[in-house]
C-alpha cells in the first residue's frame, strides 16, 4: 500500500450524509488541513431521515449543525448541503450534474468519495444513498472537465481534478498516516451526538472511539500506527 499523493492544495469531500466523513476520513482531513490544505465538504443530503423518533423537519437542521461542528474541529469551514432527499437519492444525470457543478465551483485537485460498492465488507450491505452518491461522484469528476455533457452548468468554467480517492473500502491502493489526528477525528464524530444517541445506548464517546478504532487501524504494508486507506483513481496530470 502506497502513500496517497499529498502534493495538492485543494480538496473536496463528497458524501451522501452528515457523519459519513466522520466515520474515518475526517482523520485524514485533519492531517491535510494541518498541512495548510483547503478542504471543503459537499453533502448530497442533510441526513434528515437518520434519527429514529425525530421528524425530518427537525432532524435535518440539527444534523447540518452537527456536521458543521464536526467539520470545524478538523479545520473545515466550508460545508455545502445540496438538499437531496435522505434515503431516496438516485444515481442519475441530475445528481451527476449537481456534483459536477460543485466540483467546478470548488476547483479541487483531489476529490474524496465514500465507498460506493455493494458491500462494506463481505456480508454487510452498503446503503442505496452511498452507492448513488459515490458512483455519480466519480462520474462527476470527469463530467466537471467536459464543457458539453451538462449544458445547464455551462456558465461555470470546466474544471478537471487530478485524482479521486475513495475511503471506507475493504483494502485500498493507498493510505494516509493519521496517527497524530485520530484524536481530533474522534471529536468530530462525537459532534454528531444527537445522531449517535439515537443509534445506541452506549456512551457517545465510546461509540466514536470504537468506530475510529475500526476505520483507522494499522494497514498491511503501510508503516503507520494508525492509517486511513483509499482506492485512488487518476484523472489528469
Ligand atoms: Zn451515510
Amino acid at each position: 500500500m502506497e502513500q496517497l499523493p499529498e502534493d495538492w492544495e485543494r480538496g473536496v469531500v463528497i458524501v451522501a450524509h452528515p457523519d459519513d466523513i466522520e466515520y474515518g476520513a475526517a482523520a485524514a482531513v485533519a492531517r491535510w488541513t494541518r498541512q495548510g490544505k483547503d478542504i471543503r465538504y459537499v453533502l448530497a443530503s442533510s441526513g434528515e431521515a437518520g434519527i429514529e423518533g425525530l421528524a425530518p423537519a427537525e432532524a435535518g437542521p440539527l444534523r447540518e449543525a452537527e456536521e458543521r461542528a464536526g467539520a470545524t474541529l478538523v479545520g473545515v469551514t466550508e460545508v455545502e448541503f445540496l438538499g437531496y432527499p435522505d434515503g431516496r437519492i438516485e444515481e442519475n444525470l441530475a445528481l451527476r450534474r449537481d456534483l459536477a457543478a460543485a466540483i467546478r465551483r470548488h476547483r479541487p485537485e483531489m476529490v474524496v468519495l465514500f465507498n460506493f460498492g455493494d458491500v462494506w465488507a463481505r456480508g454487510y450491505a452498503n446503503s442505496a444513498d452511498h452507492r448513488a452518491v459515490g458512483r455519480a461522484g466519480l462520474d462527476a469528476v470527469s463530467d466537471a472537465g467536459n464543457e458539453w455533457i451538462h449544458p445547464e452548468i455551462a456558465d461555470i468554467p470546466a474544471w478537471s481534478p487530478r485524482w479521486a480517492a475513495v475511503y471506507g473500502v475493504a483494502d485500498g491502493s493507498h493510505a494516509v498516516d493519521v496517527t497524530d489526528t485520530v484524536e481530533v477525528a474522534v471529536g468530530s464524530l462525537i459532534a454528531h451526538h444527537r445522531y449517535l444517541e439515537a443509534l445506541s445506548s452506549d456512551p457517545v464517546e465510546d461509540q466514536a472511539r470504537a468506530v475510529l478504532e475500526m476505520t483507522t487501524g494499522p494497514k498491511e504494508g503501510f508503516a503507520a500506527d494508525r492509517a486511513v486507506s483509499f482506492e485512488l483513481y487518476y484523472f489528469r496530470g
